[in-house]
């Protein structure tokens, strides 16, 4: 007992009480430290390239006043108090609809959730996924998951040279990647999306392609095309914002008129092509209302709609979206 050797003067009971103190204090210390019982769930083990994986999060509040100041801190700056990233890279976090607030008022748990994208540009194969705890609490869940390969078809498609050449303008560079950008805090989306449009898939999402005889690498088809004629409806598969209403005529060579659409957590839609659109930048859209109507514009080898579902700016198939796989 080096304790009572120090506190030599006390009697044995004074003695007991400081050696309890400070067992009380390290075991303070030590749950502000230790792992807690953070539940990690995934939507998939196994995602396939164009998959979103959704991996989510419960995050027990801390047990201790040194635990909450160092969550506050972590939140306010260091970026947040929950990491997940996939090989080193950070994915971002949002936290679930409803459960941050009345969580955190409760003391209870919190739901966060990270939304994957995996392109048919990536590469299948193996990667650890690590969630941490960046509020003072050591790293608590590292598992290995598995991206399938996918075989993606290809087509070959030859444009006459005036549209084959063309490029994309200054102003629709700046307003497209202006809209994969966006990552809005608040889920609009509340239910699986639907599809957007009346008519037959004409070309699948992660088409390979060749142009004019020339396989376009870095390529695949970012979206669904289906095929329909001039004028029909085109509807919000999901409650959003709209983000970008382009114009052919001000400058979208390649997207003709457009519609781009943030549901939110990174999440965001683009309907390109069209003849004519029906809501405005800033407009609140209710999933299945009127954004615009089919059109040719742009480079297009006839009416058709293509919608383009993208994950933190990455490009993914809708299907799981449109079964409500992703929630
Ligand atoms: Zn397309």
């Amino acid at each position: 007992m080096p304790l009572a050797k120090v506190n030599s003067t006390g009697s044995v009971w004074e003695d007991r009480k400081a050696e309890n103190w400070v067992q009380d204090a390290l075991q303070v210390v030590r749950r502000a430290v230790e792992a807690p019982s953070v539940g990690v769930e995934l939507s998939s083990r196994w995602p396939r390239l164009g998959d979103t994986l959704a991996v989510h999060v419960k995050v027990p509040p801390p047990r201790t006043p040194v635990g909450w100041i160092r969550r506050e801190f972590a939140k306010r700056f260091s970026g947040g108090e929950l990491h997940v990233t996939l090989d080193g890279i950070e994915c971002q976090c949002f936290p679930k609809q409803g459960s941050q607030s009345s969580g955190a008022k409760a003391g209870k748990s919190e739901v966060w959730r990270a939304l994957v994208p995996f392109t048919p540009l990536d590469a299948p194969g193996k990667r650890e996924l690590v969630v941490a705890l960046k509020d003072g609490r050591k790293k608590v869940h590292r598992e290995t998951i598995g991206v399938v390969d996918v075989e993606f078809p290809t087509e070959s498609i030859w444009l006459p040279k005036q549209k084959s050449n063309l490029h994309m303008t200054d102003l629709e560079r700046e307003k497209t990647d202006a809209f994969r950008e966006v990552r809005s805090e608040d889920q609009l989306w509340d239910k699986p999306f639907v599809r957007p449009c009346e008519g037959p898939v004409t070309t699948e999402f992660g088409m390979k392609r060749y142009y004019n005889g020339v396989f376009a690498r870095g390529y695949y088809h970012r979206g669904v095309d289906y095929g329909a004629s001039e004028g029909t409806p085109v509807y919000a598969p999901a409650n959003g914002l709209v983000s970008l209403a382009g114009k052919e005529e001000e400058g979208f060579v390649i997207h003709g008129n457009c519609i781009g659409l943030d549901h939110g957590h990174g999440v965001a839609s683009i309907f390109m092509h069209l003849s004519e659109l029906a809501v405005r930048e800033g407009e609140y859209v209710r999933r299945g209302q009127l954004v615009g109507r089919v059109g040719d514009t742009g480079i297009s080898t006839g009416p058709h709609l293509h919608w383009g579902l993208y994950v933190n700016g990455a490009c993914i198939s809708p299907t799981s979206w449109m079964r409500g796989i992703v929630t």
